[in-house]
């Protein structure tokens, strides 16, 4: 039986393997919301991802407030802030970086080491919990490889050398840097930050042979399972997500292709700089000529989510789910459902038969919600305004064991025939529900 797991933030590691002069190079991996990823890989394998992702791009205008995580010398965070000011200059959008101690941001960059370089996708941020980075950078793939090698040497440190010398070398002397790698790999996470996603997953735009050798490439060199390989690499979306555009191999958002990994021996060098379709893109999606882009659809904001109360109410006989956040839409208008699901201690919904407690198949409450465009609204914020009711005899048998609670909400774009978009994600620790 096939069961979905919900988390699935895979984060790459990188042990101590051993190398010669040459790091190995790192593709991104988008941050996932795990539900995303439940329908991806069991309803929906084509619809969600294409070379841009409209239902999470941020408002047109909007300023980003940005901060750095612990981690990350001056000259590297300055060299962050610098190549990520780049989409600035075609992107009616700019990002405000602000102290490390500020407490609400909406994006947040680690400079880690050993986990691989990643970015959620524009409004997916705001998923994240606020002490949880948006966008990983793996300083290890921006080391001067040579330079190190030869400081090694020069201590009669012979090669191959692993990471762990690595990292003890850029310990003691910091910050020598491929500054071309750095603009490279922060223009392309940025661009997922911004909403972009993998020009490669253009529909028909590479001819990829799905055989064992290119899986196990990827897991070799990145870490990835085929379910990771399928989600990052072979994805193709929906025309609807290329936004009228032709495919663009010079995209900062393609991946660098082998010819032994295509039918037709069709390959790709990195590319260094943003292309012409880049800044066409993300000027047509953040206009600064117009109020809004002719590309909007229909879409929320949901922000500040401070709280999500589940309680046992025995006198009406069911649980009583009261999150707690903001809300705001666009000038389109989608239907949205604010949906709590049930899942086992170890991430996989609950599944049911039930006909009106069901949401895809899994043990859900829901209502459908009528929100008008361009409005803000607050729910359960000071008094309480909002809540969801799952009767105890409408969820499944259990045998004694503990669920949590996931909250999310959805909405459905019937003029564009998008369904299922999800717009926000949270989840409860284990509890225990009475018989
Ligand atoms: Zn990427």
């Amino acid at each position: 039986m096939k069961r979905a797991l919900i988390l699935l933030i895979v984060l790459i590691y990188l042990g101590s393997v051993s190398m010669a002069q040459q790091f190995p190079k790192i593709n991104c991996t988008t941050l996932v919301g795990d539900a995303m990823l439940e329908r991806n890989l069991e309803v929906d394998t084509v619809g969600v991802r294409g070379t841009a992702d409209n239902y999470h791009m941020w408002h047109n205008g909007d300023v980003l407030l940005v901060k750095f995580l612990p981690g990350g010398s001056k000259t590297l965070r300055d060299k962050v802030i610098q190549n990520a000011r780049e989409w600035e200059k075609y992107a009616n959008i700019s990002f405000k970086f602000v102290a490390d101690t500020t407490k609400y941001t909406d994006l947040r960059v680690k400079l880690g080491k050993g986990y691989g370089h990643n970015s959620a996708v524009g409004t997916e941020a705001n998923f994240r919990p606020q002490t949880d980075p948006t966008i990983n950078f793996d300083t290890l793939y921006f080391a001067d490889a040579d330079y190190y090698a030869a400081a090694l040497q020069k201590k009669g440190i012979m090669p191959p050398y692993n990471y762990d010398q690595l990292i003890k070398e850029m310990t003691i002397d910091p910050d020598h840097w491929v500054n071309k790698e750095i603009r490279r790999v922060v223009m392309h996470e940025f661009g997922h930050s911004l909403g972009l996603l993998h020009e490669q997953s253009y529909p028909g735009a590479i001819k990829w042979k799905k055989t064992d050798s290119v899986y196990n490439y990827y897991e070799k060199t990145q870490g990835w399972s085929r379910d990771k390989v399928d989600f990052n690499v072979f994805e193709v979306a929906e025309k609807f997500y290329t936004n009228g555009t032709t495919y663009d191999s010079k995209s900062i958002m393609q991946y660098a292709i082998e010819p032994w990994q295509t039918v037709d021996g069709f390959s790709l060098k990195d590319n260094y700089e943003l292309s012409d379709g880049d800044k066409a893109l993300i000027g047509a999606l953040y206009p600064k000529n117009q109020k809004e882009s002719s590309l909007e659809v229909p879409k929320v904001d949901v922000k500040n989510f401070n709280r999500l109360d589940v309680f046992n109410n025995s006198t009406r006989g069911g649980l009583v789910i009261v999150p707690s956040f903001d809300i705001r839409t666009n000038s389109k208008l989608g239907q949205v459902y604010f949906v709590a699901r049930l899942a086992d201690e170890e991430g996989y919904y609950v599944k049911t038969s039930n006909l009106y407690y069901n949401w895809g198949g899994t043990a859900a409450t829901y209502q459908k919600m009528n929100l008008l465009p361009d409005s803000k609204v607050s729910y359960n914020k000071g008094k309480k305004n909002f809540e969801l009711f799952f009767p105890y005899d409408q969820i499944p048998e259990l045998n004694g064991k503990r669920v949590m609670i996931v909250f999310a909400v959805y909405l459905d774009d019937v003029v564009n025939g998008q369904k299922d978009k999800l717009m926000y994600f949270s989840t409860t620790n284990p509890l225990s529900i009475p018989k």
